[in-house]
């Protein structure tokens, strides 16, 4: 299928404008693996010339503009972003090989956090701080000034609506770097938000390789904030190039989250969290849930259970909308299946199915591993696909040392109808997120999302982000 698109995708935005790039790359349909578009190779030079778009946009219009002002506009983005739900679920289906009803839900959420940031952005306020006789001392929060926004391909309308609309809100002006593999929707939004009266280079979207473009934007000395989305690996070499300039970042790095079943669950309430946590986005999910600790009482019947799930997980192209897409690419299965021989050793729990899928696109089964070592490869690492597996446990301690037990502390959930034990484990997980009783909330917008340990630092979404994307000043006047 052509992708529905309105504008010409092979140029970058800078300063309000479509720019060319010296050369471009071919986007790839992961449902066929065919050629989708043609997208600027944005290099150096581009990115040079979007970050001093960006500070005209800080010395002008934008940077005058009252917060109230900025709110309008958001919200304005917000409602054009909602009349155009299905053209962006379709380039983002095309672009990401997510299923259609997943693509859906990510545009819906992109309008959304326009909706939340523009109200958001006239209510940050500073405080008055009691201080010496003579004094009177306040405090102000003002934004970074330009910041930079490096993209992955997994979520690209979620993540961009959850940095950049709060990066605007408190008046930033952005330079967005969207991943090499998808980047469709990221143009799109920009056309939208230039549509809805956003000014000139208060947006502005430079695609290109990681590491030209990326690198570029991450060592830019002309930037004061980078918010990176992606592997532990690159958030390094971001967190680095950054520190050089000492500006500094917030990274969202994924993680290995595990959700905790207890013989009280009630397990008809849990089943579809367990299973759909692994496999939405065919597990390409910094938030997925790969590992579900069940205590022993109850681990045959879940894991009977899940089988049963499982084999309705049918796998095929995004636009057939059926539980499963395909990975982001041929080389993203192939690290997958990468990881799927290194469980060689392990047995096989259940398994979803192809249904009318390519042979030329980027498929992988759905498959649950069981009784698998707490500290076997495949317990420990990210996988990014759709594989999640089962350890049992015995006590509320194992279960705590098994779920704080790798480099990461994304999320994790309990499932317990005992609520000292709720409250106990809440304190003692180690995650940026505690589910009781249900995994993920529908992802509100409203709720502070981010890690720690190798899950990265810093906090985006909510109220919270507001804070991350902006810097405090005080103010202490003497007048006797
Ligand atoms: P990546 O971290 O390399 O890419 C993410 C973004 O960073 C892309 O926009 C990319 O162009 C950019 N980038 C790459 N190198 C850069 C550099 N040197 N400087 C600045 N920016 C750079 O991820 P990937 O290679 O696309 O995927 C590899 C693995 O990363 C996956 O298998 C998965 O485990 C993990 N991943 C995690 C997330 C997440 O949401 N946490 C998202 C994507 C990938």
């Amino acid at each position: 299928m052509t992708p529905p698109l309105w504008f010409d995708p092979s140029l970058m935005l800078i300063g309000g404008r479509g720019v060319a790039a010296a050369d471009t790359l071919t986007l790839i349909n992961p449902s066929d693996s065919s050629a989708l578009a043609h997208i600027a190779n944005g290099q150096r030079a581009d990115i040079d010339a979007a970050v001093s778009a960006a500070h005209d946009a800080r010395a002008g219009a934008w940077g005058r503009m009252s917060a109230t002002e900025r709110g309008r506009i958001l919200t304005e983005i917000g409602r054009r972003v909602l009349e155009r739900v299905e053209t962006l679920a379709t380039l983002e289906a095309l672009d990401v090989g997510k299923p259609l009803t997943q693509a859906r839900a990510d545009a819906v959420a992109l309008a959304r956090y326009m909706e939340f940031y523009g109200g958001a952005a006239d209510k940050v306020m500073g405080d008055t701080i009691p201080y010496l006789d003579g004094y009177t001392v306040y405090t102000l929060r003002e934004p970074h000034g330009v910041t930079g926004h490096i993209v992955p391909w997994n979520y690209p309308m979620q993540i961009i609506g959850r940095s950049v609309g709060a990066a605007l809100a408190m008046g930033n002006a952005c330079v967005l770097k969207p991943a090499e593999e998808a980047c469709l929707t990221a143009l799109a939004f920009a056309h939208i938000a230039a549509e809805a009266g956003l000014p000139d280079g208060a947006l502005n979207v430079v695609p290109g390789l990681g590491a030209e473009a990326g690198a570029a934007l991450a060592a830019h000395p002309g930037v004061q904030h980078i918010s990176f989305t992606g592997s532990v690996r690159t958030g390094a070499l971001v967190q680095q190039a950054a520190g050089a300039n000492v500006v500094p970042v917030t990274l969202e790095l994924g993680g290995k989250s595990p959700q905790l079943v207890f013989d009280d669950a009630d397990l008809e309430a849990a089943l579809p969290f367990l299973v759909n946590a692994g496999i939405q986005n065919a597990g390409q999910t910094c938030s997925a849930s790969s590992r579900i600790l069940v205590q022993r009482g109850i681990y045959d019947s879940v894991r009977a259970r899940m089988r049963n799930a499982y084999q309705d997980l049918t796998v095929g192209p995004a636009l057939s909308d059926l539980r499963v897409g395909p990975l982001i690419s041929t080389r993203q299965k192939e690290i997958v299946e990468g990881f799927l021989n290194q469980g060689a050793d392990l047995t096989v729990a259940a398994q979803g199915r192809l249904q009318d899928a390519p042979e030329s696109g980027a498929y992988v089964l759905p498959t649950l591993f069981a009784d698998v070592p707490e500290d076997h490869v495949l317990a420990q690492d990210e996988i990014f696909g759709p594989v999640q597996v089962l350890i049992p446990f015995d006590t509320e301690e194992d279960a705590l040392r098994i779920a704080n037990g790798t480099d990461y502390g994304l999320v994790a959930s309990v499932w317990t109808r005992d609520g000292a034990r709720q409250m106990r484990l809440a304190k003692a997980l180690r995650a940026g997120q505690v589910f009781i009783n249900n995994y993920g909330a529908g992802g509100g917008v409203e709720l502070p999302f981010g890690g720690v340990g190798k899950s990265g630092h810093g906090r985006e979404k909510g109220f919270e982000a507001l804070y991350g994307f902006s810097t405090l000043k005080t103010v202490a006047a003497h007048h006797g």
